[in-house]
């Protein structure tokens, strides 16, 4: 057998300190006003995940769909 080297890696922990504009933003889902990071759309995590959803909409419904109808065909095979 071959013997392995290792490779000794110090790894240290640095803290630092982030500075990020906050800039008057406009919810792109509700329309709320709230203050934002320069990438951020949405006020909060729930208009996130709307919009992440009406942006998918049609594959996660199909994708639903097909677990529904799987369930079903499980469920009447059963019987
Ligand atoms: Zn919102």
């Amino acid at each position: 057998m071959r013997k392995r080297k290792v490779l000794i890696q110090k790894i240290e922990r640095a803290s630092y300190v982030r500075r990020l504009t906050l800039e008057d933003k406009t919810c792109a889902v509700c329309g709320k006003k709230f203050a934002g990071v320069k990438k951020r759309r949405y006020c909060s995590r729930a208009c996130q995940a709307k919009a992440n959803y009406e942006r998918h909409a049609d594959q996660y419904r199909q994708a639903r769909r097909e677990k529904y109808h799987a369930e079903q065909k499980a469920a009447a095979g059963k019987k």
